[in-house]
């Protein structure tokens, strides 16, 4: 069962010739082709593409030079990141036919480390949602129950990897799109902080909020991964010029000493399952047994992060949605005139949430109300930011719940968008703040659905926050 190794393992077995790539591949594609219909993980799956890549990576490591841990090794990537020659549709229909001419530096990465991709994974329609429902491709369901929702924007994402379809996949988090589905679906996930990666071909939904981050099966894998991906881009000026540290190497230097803080708005949530607060409170001794100090915190502006937002991030929304017009790219629908076009163009490729979106994003930046939302929401921004500088002052990171539930059922939350939104609760303050947050698998509730848990730090401190994912992996 080749298609359910880690990254680590399969490097390992690739460089002891105890398997090839082209194996490799072909036991996900395998994988692939007998779980796909029914959880609809994948929107496409490019296996000539992924066959040739595994062919050039076994050449690549048959002659031994410039391996990478990533060489090999097969992986998935959301259909809301641009790949070149590859049909990328954001899982909305306006782009169904969208073939870019152009891809992510992300994914240019990957490939120069001689990673093998499969296919572009199912989502919310560009990144909007959090249980995958919003795809205009069908909901993926959770690979342990298929009555659940696997998480969103990136269940499809989450369910390649925890499914075994894929060893790890790429993924975008605007306010929770990767860890409350890896939370969902046992695995890791990690946002990472905004700068530290490209942005450069993903398809944008709220700039200031948008960020690119690896899935994979453990944290270990995480930081490979970062590794590869991580970096400036003089593509996306809002990239750090800052190295990338070789995160994998402190992986295993412990947490004795490090100060975690526990911010109490966080365990106070109305709603929260009582079997996350347990396993979250559990996991928490492991890490003071561990060497860790745990500190009581507050931050008491959480409770406006929701609000703000689904001002902030429907406001850069509306503007950067305006591009999918039917004219510039994709799918076209009939009309009388040019205005026609564009509306019945729009009103058939979007799915209802991302209509909303773009409503109640351009009413609050409309001249009337920009002031009493749009700017009172950006001021409330500067506050979550400074109550995050605050306590980072106190400790080194946060520990809290990546959703204060488990997966749900499908349709149970689609039409109450309040309660969808409320899904991201503890996933959108950091995404708000720009910071790094990386999600692990804490256990599961009585029913067997996993627990994610949620470690948060200051901005570029990946390395922290991977540290302690890897010590709690391992305990
Ligand atoms: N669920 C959130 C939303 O719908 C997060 C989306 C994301 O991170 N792409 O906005």
């Amino acid at each position: 069962m080749l298609n359910t190794l880690t990254i680590k393992q399969a490097a390992e077995g690739l460089r002891a010739k105890k398997f090839t790539a082209v194996e490799l591949t072909k036991a996900c594609l395998v994988r692939i082709e007998e779980r796909n219909e029914e959880l609809n993980a994948f929107i496409s799956v490019n296996a000539e593409y992924a066959l040739e890549a595994a062919r050039r990576a076994d050449e690549r490591l048959a002659a031994g030079d410039n391996i990478t841990m990533l060489t090999g090794i097969p992986y998935s990537v959301k259909d809301a990141i641009c790949t070149k020659d590859l049909r990328s549709t954001g899982a909305g229909q306006i782009l169904d036919n969208y073939i870019p001419s152009f891809q992510a530096t992300v994914i240019d990465k990957l490939e120069q480390a001689g990673a093998v991709m499969l296919g572009k994974t199912n989502c919310d329609a560009f990144g909007h949602g959090a249980s995958n429902e919003n795809s205009m491709y069908g909901p993926v369901k959770h690979h342990l129950d298929q009555t659940k929702v696997s998480g969103g924007s990136s269940g499809g994402s989450a369910v390649s990897v925890a499914d075994d379809m894929c060893i790890f996949s790429i993924a975008e988090d605007t306010g929770g799109s990767i860890r409350q589905p890896a939370a969902f679906c046992g695995i890791a996930g990690l946002r990472a902080s905004y700068g530290r990666n490209s942005r450069y071909g993903i398809m944008p939904m709220a700039s200031s909020f948008d960020t690119v981050g690896p899935m994979a099966k453990t944290t270990e894998d995480l930081a490979y991964i970062m590794e590869v991906m991580a970096g400036h881009d003089e593509k996306d000026a809002t990239t750090v010029e800052e190295a990338v540290p070789t995160y994998s190497k402190e992986l295993s230097s412990g947490i004795q000493g490090l100060k975690i803080g526990i911010p109490k708005e966080y365990f106070e949530i109305e709603g929260m399952q009582k079997e996350v607060r347990e396993k979250i409170e559990e996991q928490l001794e492991t890490l003071k047994k561990l060497g860790a100090e745990l500190v009581p915190v507050s931050l008491p502006y959480t409770k406006y992060a929701i609000s703000v937002y689904y001002i902030l991030v429907p406001s850069e929304d509306s503007s950067n949605m305006a591009r999918l017009d039917g004219i510039r790219y994709g799918v076209r629908s009939e009309g009388d005139s040019l205005i026609d076009v564009y509306a019945n163009s729009r009103a058939h490729g979007f799915p209802e949430e991302v209509k909303r979106r773009i409503m109640v994003g351009t009413y609050a930046l409309s001249a009337g109300y920009y002031d009493s939302y749009y700017r009172k929401a950006q001021k409330v921004r500067t506050k979550i930011i400074q109550d995050f500088d605050r306590v980072f002052d106190e400790v080194d990171v946060l520990v809290t719940p990546t959703s204060p539930f488990t997966a749900f059922g499908i349709g149970e939350k689609k039409d109450d968008t309040i309660s969808m939104y409320l899904a991201d609760v503890f996933a959108a303050p950091p995404a708000i703040a720009g910071l790094p947050a990386l999600s692990v698998d804490a256990g599961a509730d009585a029913s067997g659905l996993p627990i994610g848990l949620q470690i948060i730090g200051p901005r570029l401190s990946e390395e922290v926050l991977f540290r302690v994912g890897h010590t709690l992996e391992k305990a």
